[in-house]
């Protein structure tokens, strides 16, 4: 069988003569793939030649097409790494899907890139010690029951939570809405929005001559839009779900657009995981989107050192360059980070790539994550490591999000050991009691 390598220049040569937009692309791509394997040895598309839209487009179809071969070929990926065949039973329940790129980062079996993007049999265990943990549900912040509109969570009065896409780059185990990432409920919004299921050139087209007046009434996107239109009292608007920058670039302008002609809405956040999983989603092209729409915010989400490389840098100086103001939840997961030699060089490489770093959660009682879940003292003595051993912007809140939708709330240290009218005993971060007269 023939190998095209993707990355060669004899075959970007053909492709500059064979194609002048994209559905010139992709019937060429589909044509001359027939019958032949696809190499992409780098996952990286810069130097493929075009205008930028075509480019932008060529570079998320091809690098679609290499993440369908890995999860097509996730029964290659076991052989690679481990004989375990409990891995199809989880698959069953909870998808999978790994970029080539964060596949990349895996140095061995087990290690802690491997545990955020390999299913694991304890997935399917309802918690790791039924005697010590407590209840574990699929969804224990009530977000379905804060829902007025299937895309909106209400939760604080002033904000809201936009679900815009139930498709992420890659499913990572340890994900709070695990219940529904990857999964059919929301078809309908993923099939009409998120280019990465793509797409024959008919339902291309279709997609491409719409616009946001045109989706229909029970359409989730204008559902959601709708509730927030009428919601006066909603300033903070968060695109999550699934992944908002996994829909094509056109329709993250689109949502944007739609929203800031809602004159209450003031702040914009998005939350995303490609700047860590999928850094090649940073197109210049997105970027001049994005910036159209200030104040808008991003938090993105780095569990590990070996996260931050050159790409997901760049991607993170690209946006910051461009005005956005770049935070990152973590989430303390056991055998990943949860020890402080880890976090505080997590912590210390973030602020070196321009990101603050915002929240550290202590992981939900969500079901299928329970061998994750780390000891609430586990993340305060980390939390206590990291006062003295970082300066201050590096140091994020430690955050519990209450069962029930009762809501977030910092997990605090208590430095202060006595008070009474006239005066406080303070512990330092070394342990050494001092007294503060007020
Ligand atoms: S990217 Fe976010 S939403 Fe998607 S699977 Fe990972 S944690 Fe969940």
């Amino acid at each position: 069988m023939e190998i095209i390598n993707i990355n060669s220049a004899r075959w970007h040569t053909q492709l500059k003569n064979s194609v002048t937009n994209f559905s010139d692309f992709v019937q060429y791509f589909e044509n001359s793939s027939k019958n032949r394997t696809i190499y992409d040895d780098t996952a990286r598309y810069d130097h493929i030649e075009g205008s930028s839209n075509l480019l932008d487009s060529i570079k998320l179809y091809l690098q679609n097409k290499a993440m369908e071969k890995v999860i097509v070929e996730n029964r290659k990926i076991e052989k690679v790494f481990v004989k375990n065949r409990e891995m199809e039973r989880v698959i069953e329940r909870y998808p999978m899907r790994i970029t080539p790129y964060y596949l990349s980062l895996i140095k061995s079996v087990g290690d802690p890139i491997w545990k955020q993007a390999v299913p694991d049999i304890a997935e399917l265990y309802e918690s790791k010690d039924e005697s010590v943990q407590p209840v574990i549900v699929a969804d224990p912040l009530h977000e379905e029951r804060q829902s007025p509109v299937p895309s909106i969570i209400h939760r604080y009065p002033d904000r809201v939570i936009f679900l815009v896409s139930n498709q992420c780059a890659m499913y990572c185990r340890h994900c709070m809405r695990k219940r529904k990432v990857g999964l059919q409920i929301q078809q309908k919004l993923s099939s009409k929005f998120c280019r990465f299921k793509l797409c024959s050139n008919e339902e291309y087209k279709k997609e491409e001559s719409e616009n946001i007046e045109d989706y229909g009434k029970s359409d989730l996107i204008d559902l959601g839009l709708e509730y927030i239109r009428k919601t006066k009292e909603i300033r903070d608007v968060i695109l999550s779900g699934g992944d908002p920058l996994l829909l094509n670039t056109e329709k993250i302008d689109r949502i944007l657009f739609a929203l800031r002609k809602i004159d209450h809405v003031e702040t914009i956040r998005i939350h995303t995981r490609v700047v860590c999983t999928l850094p090649f989603r940073i197109t210049d092209n997105l970027v001049s989107v994005l910036e159209k729409y200030h104040p808008l915010y991003i938090n993105i989400h780095f569990n590990h050192p070996s996260e931050i490389t050159d790409e997901s840098a760049s991607a993170c100086d690209l946006l910051s360059s461009a005005g956005v103001p770049l935070g990152c939840q973590t989430v303390l997961l056991e055998g990943v980070n949860d020890n402080p030699e880890t976090m505080i060089t997590l912590m210390r490489k973030l602020i070196k790539i321009r990101v603050k770093p915002y929240y550290l959660h202590h992981p939900d009682m969500v079901e299928g994550t329970a061998h994750f879940r780390p000891s609430l003292d586990t993340g305060l003595d980390i939390m206590r490591s990291m006062r003295g051993s970082l300066t201050g912007i590096a140091i994020p809140q430690y955050m519990v999000d209450l069962p029930g939708g009762y809501g977030k709330v910092p997990v605090l240290l208590n430095y202060i050991k006595q008070r009474d009218s006239e005066k406080a005993v303070v512990e330092n971060y070394q342990g050494k009691i001092c007294e503060y007269r007020f």
